[in-house]
């Protein structure tokens, strides 16, 4: 059971009422961050994400598209902080798309992926260098990036703030970290989608801001996603001890707190979407419009690998 905040510490926690097993979502009544209180242990974590999560990550054309459109996402946000020559970790790279397409803009690059089906194909598709461990193991000299990002990472993690830390480290001074999360904000679909056992951590925009700024970063650019409203953040680090200096006495600014009361009353309101089939469609036509656009602006930079 996991019944202290990451970002607060605090212990008195709202259930968000989605209990089922393995999966017992809680929000802080402090800050409002949301969780799920029974996640599993960061050792049965590693081994789940190195070995027993393969089979559902099978690599097929459909999951491709799907990793373009959300890179392609990633991409158009960061652009205007891309150079040639700087150098990019991207942990939890999966099958090394947004790598693919950062390479392409003259970065040199590396990523970390835990799962062997993703990592081996990052290395000898896309002649990537992919490490598979995680951030915690990886040995890397510090302040050896220009460039860290975590695309759909940070919500799967035990400690957020430690593995943050030690991205703080790796990155030189005038690094950024780019994060990108489903958004808690958003319009929710069905519970038992958005609230999943390998979730950890639920975020918005504040809770986002929050748990980077603990880590020692300050964010300076927040954004939306088109292809499915996720959360992306830009940010840099914060001068030595400035992340307390920001913050208020409980080392938290108050801007970047959620109503916990709030967060309840917008999870339960939106179960109701889960029935409304047209939601469904809507976000299914906008996935498929969303994979030919990347295509059409990212696809040659993939190689020669077939497009849709
Ligand atoms: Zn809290």
């Amino acid at each position: 059971m996991r019944i202290d905040c990451e970002i607060c510490g605090g212990q008195s926690l709202l259930s968000l009422n989605e209990k089922r097993n393995g999966v017992d979502i809680v929000a802080c009544q402090n800050c409002g961050l949301v969780w799920n209180r029974a996640m599993h242990d960061e050792q049965e974590q590693v081994i789940f994400y190195r070995e027993e999560n393969r089979a559902q990550n099978e690599i097929c054309q459909q999951k491709l598209v799907s990793r373009l459109s959300r890179a392609a996402c990633a991409l158009d946000f960061l652009n205007e902080n891309l150079q040639p020559g700087l150098r990019h970790l991207d942990v939890g790279c999966a099958e090394g798309t947004l790598l693919t397409l950062t390479r392409a803009k003259g970065l040199k690059v590396t990523g970390l992926e835990l799962d062997q089906n993703w990592s081996c194909f990052a290395r000898e598709v896309r002649q990537l260098e992919v490490l598979p461990m995680t951030l915690e193991d990886a040995p890397l000299k510090p302040a050896s990036f220009n460039l860290i990002s975590f695309v759909h990472v940070v919500e799967h993690l035990f400690r957020p703030v430690r593995t943050l830390s030690i991205a703080r480290d790796l990155l030189d001074d005038a690094g950024y970290l780019y994060v990108e999360v489903p958004n808690l904000d958003g319009p929710l679909p069905a519970p038992r989608r958005f609230f999943r056992r390998l979730h950890n951590f639920y975020f918005s925009a504040n809770t986002l801001c929050a748990v980077v700024s603990r880590a020692g970063f300050t964010p300076v650019r927040l954004g939306c996603s088109q292809r499915d409203m996720s959360v992306q953040l830009l940010a840099v680090k914060s001068s030595n001890n400035s992340s307390a200096a920001n913050d208020g006495q409980d080392g938290l600014s108050q801007t970047w707190c959620d109503d916990a009361a709030q967060v309840y009353q917008h999870v339960n309101e939106d179960r109701r979407r889960y029935y409304l089939m047209f939601h469904l469609l809507r976000q299914w036509r906008q996935r498929r419009r969303l994979g030919q656009w990347a295509f059409q602006r990212y696809g040659s930079l993939l190689n020669g690998e077939p497009g849709e």
